[in-house]
């Protein structure tokens, strides 16, 4: 079991994503509601930051996430910076992130939880 996010609010009986998703920073719209399923993975994720501020040289350890099985599924999103198989996500808007990332082996992507708002 991991800490953290009470995740029981946020999903429906088939465990995919009962709001919207959003960015935490503007009124980005990343995910319909239903548009994504929740998994436990555990990745290290850099710190949030802007984009030009730099490589990030701490992570973070999330294990909560909304795995998005199609990119288009997507309302808005954007990508950042690729680091060998992974490209990470980012607000489409204020590019401010990841907030989470792209397998680029799978063509699959995850959202953390932790990082993204739900309304
Ligand atoms: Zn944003």
């Amino acid at each position: 079991m991991s800490t953290g996010t009470d995740q029981s609010s946020l999903v429906d009986k088939d465990e995919r994503n009962k709001t919207k998703v959003y960015c935490t920073f503007c009124p980005s719209k990343m995910l319909n509601a239903g548009a994504a399923r929740l998994v436990n993975i555990e990745f290290n994720l850099p710190y949030v930051q802007r984009k030009g501020e730099g490589e990030a040289d701490q992570q973070e350890l999330v294990t909560d996430h909304w795995l998005v099985e199609d990119m288009y599924t997507f309302e808005n999103i954007g990508v950042s910076h690729t680091v060998d198989n992974v490209k990470y996500l980012a607000c489409a808007d204020c590019e401010r992130g990841p907030v989470g990332w792209h397998d680029l082996a799978t063509k699959k992507s995850y959202i953390s939880l932790s990082r993204v708002k739900h309304e």
